[in-house]
């Protein structure tokens, strides 16, 4: 039983312990249960308009015994990360709640032209001229920390806007990423397991893939979807998205038998899209192959891009050469589409992560003449395949080798 296989137990609130005013059926016995048989209970609500107290107090009312200190909420982890993160003065785009929490975090709350951060939660008194003084901050240089990136929740007659459609409004309009606290990102769950011991022994139960599943996953803790209705589900055996196990609610905690698939970290993070992507083998009259370094990771690799719209994988990887090296080529043949997410995700600085599915092709060269560029360092030249340089990226040495191999024609992994 689940009860048995773990000592911290981490909660979502709306949809997992309550909805509206009242506990969801075995949710109160259950609390009640694991903590009189010692272990450790934390809740985890992305809603940044209630305060640690607030939330407490509501469980309280339901009859479950909660203090302040075991309640993670996006409004305090948010304050909590401002100071880490040095902002001394915020400008709050939220409740009062919000800018108590901030407050109580050792935060000055300031008008938006001196703020250091812009933190974004939420108020219904937001209005648009509030969300655009916002954006010019954030445009000049202000932090942008949002407390989660939820775009909707159920209403009485239809979805509600949240935090994350205004989150959205400003980095389109700033061209700016935020830094976000709230499920599925890791902050919180930091907080909120920081003084456990074996994170193995540590489950987190939510009602939204999204989120609660996602951000278990995403520090190798396992997760329970509490769902009543039908389970859609996710068909891919590494989906971050697919639950451990599902439960009708919290009155299985204690069900003999009941199976728990044990979460295995996959070896990439969990991309935020797939994109398609092209690479290029091109050689030089002795057999020596074309690399480059890479600004953003210093690696050494073959010339690569992705994709514009409108655009073959074959105009795609002529015009990347070009813009890349200087060179004119003509595709050969395709050597293999790689689309192994162990090799093929990339993170990026602003920590968006890309899955690509990389065509890669022999190429030859019609024309053109190889830009190098800086002075003492070449980034752009060709290399003896077997002495390529370091470091490499892991995967370009296997697709040279393919393309190398006469029989290769189309190798699909
Ligand atoms: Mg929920």
């Amino acid at each position: 039983m689940l009860f048995d296989a773990f000592d911290v137990f981490l909660f979502d609130l709306d949809g997992v312990i309550y909805v509206g005013p009242k506990a969801l059926p075995g949710a109160v016995e259950a609390l009640e249960r694991l903590r009189s048989g010692g272990k450790t209970t934390r809740f985890l609500t992305n809603n940044p308009c209630m305060t640690r107290e607030q939330t407490a107090a509501r469980l309280n009312r339901l009859g479950i015994e909660a203090a302040k200190d075991d309640v993670i909420s996006s409004g305090w982890a948010t304050a909590s990360c401002l100071r880490e993160r040095q902002a001394g003065s915020v400008y709050v785009l939220g409740d009062e709640h919000l800018e108590r929490e901030c407050r109580e975090a050792g935060l000055d709350i300031v008008d938006v032209n001196d703020a250091e951060a812009v933190v974004v939660g939420w108020s219904d008194d937001l209005t648009l001229r509030d969300i655009q003084s916002a954006v010019t901050r954030i445009a000049n240089g202000a932090q942008f920390v949002a407390t989660n990136a939820d775009w909707s929740f159920p209403g009485p007659d239809g979805p509600m806007m949240a935090v994350g459609t205004v989150v959205e409004a400003i980095k389109m309009a700033s061209g700016k990423t935020p830094y976000i606290v709230g499920k599925p990102y890791p902050y919180m769950f930091q907080k909120a397991l920081h003084q456990a011991e074996d994170w193995s022994r540590a489950v987190m139960f939510g009602d939204t893939p999204e989120t609660d599943i996602v951000g278990a996953h995403r520090m190798g803790i396992s997760a329970v979807l509490i769902s009543s209705g039908p389970y859609t589900g996710y068909s891919s055996a590494r989906d971050y998205r697919k639950p451990d196990a599902i439960l009708p609610d919290l009155r299985s905690l204690w069900d003999e038998g009941l199976r728990l698939e044990r979460w295995v970290p996959p070896a990439f993070p969990w991309p935020d899209e797939i994109k398609p992507g092209v690479a290029g083998i091109v050689m030089d009259e002795r057999g020596r192959v074309l690399l480059m370094k890479r600004a953003d990771n210093g690696c050494w690799g073959i010339p690569s891009g992705h994709v514009e719209r409108g655009e073959s994988v074959e105009e795609a990887i002529v015009r990347e050469i070009r813009e890349e090296t200087g060179l004119q080529v003509e595709v050969k043949r395709l050597v293999g589409l790689y689309s192994d997410p162990e090799s093929q995700v990339f993170t990026y600085p602003d920590g968006a992560a890309t899955q690509f599915v990389t065509a890669c092709f022999r190429c030859e060269t019609v024309g053109g003449a190889l830009v190098r560029t800086g002075d003492e360092t070449l980034d752009v030249n060709y290399f003896e395949a077997d002495r390529l340089p370091e470091p490499m990226l892991a995967m370009h040495p296997r697709w040279i080798a393919d393309a190398l191999a006469e029989e290769s024609l189309c190798i699909f992994r």
